[in-house]
């Protein structure tokens, strides 16, 4: 990280110079603010009202720019030398009103104000003069496409502005040269006269540079914003003084065209030309802008510069870097703009917050700032502060709670919801992290940081389709193509309302797609309403970000409302399935019989037939240990880092074979070829999802008008009468609305979050008080990774390939994990120079995930500002608990496995160092134990979120009843993840499939 400012020892007095003369400014604006005020009757002050609130506004904007300006004297050498403009016009006018013969003016200022102005000069001369100005670090981007009309016209408006202020300001001065009586009273006050052609010249300066250049100056050095800073300063000069009154500085008044102008009115009117020219000028530098920044399309141009400068900040390995920031942004633009979801306006929240943020502590913008003081910036406000959290922070963490206590309160939530809710500190966090994801988004996608170079740099990526192989990739494609009715086929067709619905199913995940393919069996017509896009997997591609923000739920920014918990689904035709890692496990008897324990009156689920059923899924879905097949051996066809994972279990383990439990994963994958890329969608067809094999091997068997898939229709209303679902309401991609009348039976498999939300929306379940949106548990997860002395290419091979079960810890659950760079990137342990060093090391290390299952302690709300649902959770003690000594236990077979370095993603970065001394390795992973207190110390989140609508025997405690009918609803189901009582702890998709086949025998 570039911590330390490169400035020479000259340079950094130059900033100094510039802060200090900033601070006199400032307070010298301030003084003339207050002074008229304070000592009343002192003849200093008497001066028109005009005059005086324009040396007020002059005073502060020589501040401002001084200000900007220190922030980075590189970049900012213009605006220093209006600066110097600036006191060289003080000086001059101090000059030319002490030369000039005309009436008596005050004398004692005149020498007062030349001496002051001409040594601010010559100071400032000497510093700049003394300071080693090499080209600034990094600039902005600004496009060399050709000049549009836009700009032009502002040059035209800003030269002839700037011109014309030029000669207000000389005006002002020379006006004293003529003995003109009504001017008089007027010209009395030497210091505001000079005050006042500061303003206004330094305006003038401003814009002509603007004029000169206006890409220039509205990009690298903003003169656009300085002159609007100008006018915001007189705007607000002006209203304290018309409020405070005009008693101090006399009456004046001007005749004009014969009438004769008040005080009141000319202040007002100079106010309102202030709003003009405020408004006028960030329309052009709105337009500006646009007109370099057309293309992008989600963020607007101050966001896009913000996440610029962060990108530039971020991306720390300056020497090696090979996408530059605007590039970073540009991607991740478009990332942003191809899918809607209400967590996005958080995403701009957190850069524009970033952006601020340094404002707190008196310094310009984020990009404004020199890069290695930005890079300090963040890592102090944003890391370090946090992590030992300052006195400051303790303060607002203080503040903020009470407001999340009042604001429960006030939505009549419970207090013991207050620990999982939003801290300042974990707002300063999740802002740095949204900023981190979308930069590591747009970096780590860039193709040209992929090759590892002989110098050591870039990550050693090589996608699928340029790996070496020596086996065919062809796709198998089982079934003719799925049959699916998208926004287009609806608005050519006109449908806008369906009325001969037998079985409707919201979503079509494994829930929903098993529920399906059981119900058309049974003779029964189905319809499926899927929010996601309908994606072929011949359209699936290598390219991470698309594909994210293609078949991701929330573009795979879901997270949880503390905004520590990252919760990702899918959303696609197919649901989930699209995107997981189909690693399948049996239901553990275990936790079926906790589901059967809840009730006191009979079973929850038939254990008999349940698992009969999932004998059939099994076969149904040809979930088998995965097998090497068309791509030779075994080993290539896994995760690359699992072999080196293997030996250190085995090593570990040694003489104690049955503590654990170490295999191949079972999975719904066949012929696997070993690309990598399953949690990206299998463009090959060896995995069996639901959009490769169960909708349309059901829809090619019954016939695509028994089974109908809509694409893109979000159900937002289920309308009920008399305890009967009457309408099911969607929103369809474009904002049609259709309508399902009547359906015969309705069944909600929009997974966990999802389903709870439309029942929650729609009011079910509200007259009995149902559980609707608690009791949701999670298999909570954090991986641990491990950097090898070798060369590991863990992203070539199946993502999840082995597990290891610890007899003595049922609790959790490892698997071997790695992935494609920006999924990588996105868990990568480290902050700013060691992120990027870890992902130099892409290549050599290996990586494993532990699942934790969770109690069921969280709740659905409805988000407070973005809408939607959100979800409030705080682990409790015990599953931290849990997940420390896994990570601790894993920490210590990667050691001896060998692995040099060990890594947690916890908020303290820590690496874990093999010293070869393996007993001092083992005993630092155990430091993690300090090091974890809280679920803020960690990086957590799930692909695996259940319950919320919970099956059982009694509403108290359940949505749905044994039938998986909801309690008091005649023909409304639920089937998906979302009915589990409890986390299975083991990956729960053969679960949720299983329970859709059993679920079909009662679904009428
Ligand atoms: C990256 C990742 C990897 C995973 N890997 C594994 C694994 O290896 N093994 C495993 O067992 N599990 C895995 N899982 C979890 C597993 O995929 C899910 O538990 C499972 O898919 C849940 O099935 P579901 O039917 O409940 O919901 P989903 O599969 O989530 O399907 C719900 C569908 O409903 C749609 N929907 C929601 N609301 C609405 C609405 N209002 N209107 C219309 N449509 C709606 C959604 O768009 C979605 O497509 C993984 C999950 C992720 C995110
Ligand atoms: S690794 Fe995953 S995506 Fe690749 S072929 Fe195997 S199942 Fe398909």
């Amino acid at each position: 990280m570039t911590s330390e400012i490169d400035y020479t020892q000259d340079e950094r007095k130059l900033a100094t110079y510039l802060n200090t003369l900033a601070a006199l400014f400032a307070v010298s604006g301030l003084a003339v603010l207050i002074l008229p005020y304070a000592l009343r009757n002192a003849p200093f002050f008497v001066a028109p009202p005009f005059f005086v609130t324009n040396t007020i506004a002059g005073l502060w904007l020589m501040a401002y720019l001084s200000w900007c300006s220190a922030a980075d004297v590189r970049r900012y050498r213009a605006m220093i030398a209006v600066v110097f403009g600036g006191l060289l016009i003080g000086a001059v006018s101090f000059v030319a009103l002490s030369v000039r013969t005309g009436p008596p003016i005050q004398d004692a200022p005149l020498l007062i104000g030349f001496g002051l102005c001409a040594a601010a000069a010559l100071g400032l001369a000497w510093f700049v003069r003394k300071a080693q100005m090499p080209a600034p670090p990094w600039l902005p981007w600004i496009t060399d496409k050709p000049t549009t009309g836009a700009e032009t016209f502002a040059r035209v408006v800003f030269g002839l502005f700037g011109l014309a202020s030029l000669f207000a300001a000389a005006g002002s001065v020379l006006a004293s040269y003529f003995n003109v009586a009504l001017m008089t009273d007027l010209l009395v006050n030497p210091f505001m006269i000079v005050g006042s052609a500061i303003k206004i010249g330094v305006l003038g300066l401003c814009a002509l540079l603007a004029a000169y250049d206006p890409r220039r100056f509205s990009q690298h050095v903003q003169m656009i914003i300085a002159l609007v800073a100008g006018h915001a300063g007189s705007l607000i000069a002006i209203a304290i003084v018309a409020l405070s009154g005009y008693a101090p500085f006399g009456d004046y008044s001007l005749v004009v065209g014969g009438a004769t102008v008040g005080l009141g009115v000319i202040m007002f009117g100079a106010w309102l030309l202030d709003v003009v020219i405020i408004v006028a000028f960030l329309y052009f530098n709105r337009r500006i802008n646009l007109a370099l920044l057309d293309h992008i399309g989600f963020l607007n141009p101050t966001q896009f510069r913000a996440l610029e400068a962060i990108a530039e900040t971020l991306v720390a390995g300056k020497m090696h870097e090979r996408v530059p920031p605007h590039e970073i942004v540009l991607r991740t633009d478009s990332y942003m703009r191809s899918f809607r979801s209400n967590r996005l306006g958080l995403a701009k929240l957190a850069m524009m917050g970033l952006q601020l943020s340094p404002l707190a502590w008196l310094s310009p913008p984020i990009t404004y700032m020199h890069p290695a003081a930005r890079a300090r910036f963040v890592d102090l406000r944003f890391k370090r502060e946090i992590v030992d959290t300052s006195a400051l922070y303790r303060f607002f963490d203080g503040v903020m709670r009470a407001i999340n206590r009042v604001l429960l309160r006030f939505t009549g939530r419970s207090g013991s919801e207050l620990d999982a809710a939003l801290s300042f500190t974990g707002m300063l966090e999740a802002m740095m992290r949204f900023n981190m994801q979308l930069t590591y988004l747009g970096y780590y996608n860039n193709p040209a940081v992929w090759p590892k170079r002989e110098d050591g740099s870039g990550i050693g990526y090589t996608p699928f389709s340029q790996r070496e192989k020596t086996f065919e990739v062809k796709p198998i494609r089982a079934h003719p193509p799925l049959t699916v009715m998208t926004p287009t086929i609806l608005d050519q067709e006109g449908i806008d309302v369906i009325d001969d619905a037998d079985v409707v199913i919201v979503g079509s995940g494994p829930g929903g797609a098993i529920l399906a393919e059981q119900m058309l069996e049974k003779g029964r017509r189905v319809l499926i309403l899927e929010k996601g896009l309908y994606v072929h997997p011949d359209d699936f591609s290598e390219d991470e970000v698309d594909m994210i923000s293609r078949l991701y739920s929330d573009g795979a920014l879901q997270i949880s409302q503390s905004l520590r918990f990252t919760i990702l689904q899918g959303s696609a035709v197919g649901g989930t399935s699209v995107v997981n890692n189909a690693v399948c496990f049996d239901t553990p008897q275990r936790v079926i019989d906790t589901w059967n324990a809840r009730s006191s009156s009979g079973k929850v689920i038939d254990d008999t037939a349940y698992f009969d059923s999932q004998q059939k899924v099994r076969a149904r879905m040809r979930i088998k240990k995965i097998a090497e097949g068309t791509r030779k051996p075994l080993d290539a066809v896994l995760n690359h880092g699992d072999s080196l994972i293997t030996s250190a279990v085995k090593s570990y383990f040694a003489g104690r074979e049955d503590a654990y439990e170490y295999d191949v994963v079972e999975a719904n994958i066949v012929d696997c070829l070993g690309c990598g890329y399953c949690n990206i969608g299998c463009k090959y067809g060896r995995k069996l999802s639901m959009l490769d094999e169960v909708l349309p091997a059901a829809q090619h068997k019954h016939g695509a008008d028994n089974m109908r898939i809509i694409s893109e229709a979000n159900v937002t209303q289920l309308t009920e009468s008399s305890g009967k679902i009457t309408e099911v309401h969607a929103v369809v991609t474009g904002g049609r609305k259709l309508l399902v009348r009547n359906p015969k039976t309705v069944v909600v498999s929009g997974g966990t979050i999802h389903s709870s939300w439309l029942l929650m929306q729609s009011g079910i379940g509200k007259a009995n008080k149902l559980p609707i949106g608690k009791g949701l548990c999670f298999n909570m997860g954090s991986p641990l990774h491990a950097l090898f002395d070798r060369k590991v290419t863990a992203y070539d091979g199946l993502q999840i390939a082995h597990y290891l079960k610890v007899h003595d810890h049922p609790g959790f659950v490892y698997e071997t994990w790695y992935n494609p760079p920006v999924a990588q990137a996105l868990t990568m342990p480290g902050w700013l120079d060691t992120h990027f060093r870890n992902m130099q090391n892409y290549d050599r290390i290996a990586a494993v995930g532990v699942l934790v299952g969770t109690e069921s302690n969280a709740h659905i709300v409805p988000a407070l500002f973005t809408g939607g649902p959100d979800v409030v959770f705080q682990p409790t003690q015990g599953d931290l608990n849990k997940l420390v000594d896994a990570l601790v236990i894993l920490g210590n077979i990667f050691f001896t496995g060998g692995a040099l370095e060990v890594y947690a993603t916890t908020r303290r970065y820590q690496p874990y160092v093999n010293q070869s001394a393996v007993l001092r390795a083992q005993s630092q992973v155990d430091a993690l134990r300090d090091l974890v207190k809280h679920d803020y110390d960690i990086l957590l989140g799930t692909g695996h979120p259940q319950g919320g609508n919970a099956i059982g025997t009694s509403p108290a405690n359940s949505v749905i009843g044994p039938d998986f009918k909801v309690f008091g609803y005649s023909n409304l189901y639920v089937c998906d993840a979302s009915v589990f009582p409890t986390s299975t702890t083991v990956n729960p998709q053969l679960t949720v499939m299983t329970l859709a086949h059993y679920a079909a025998q009662f679904v009428q």
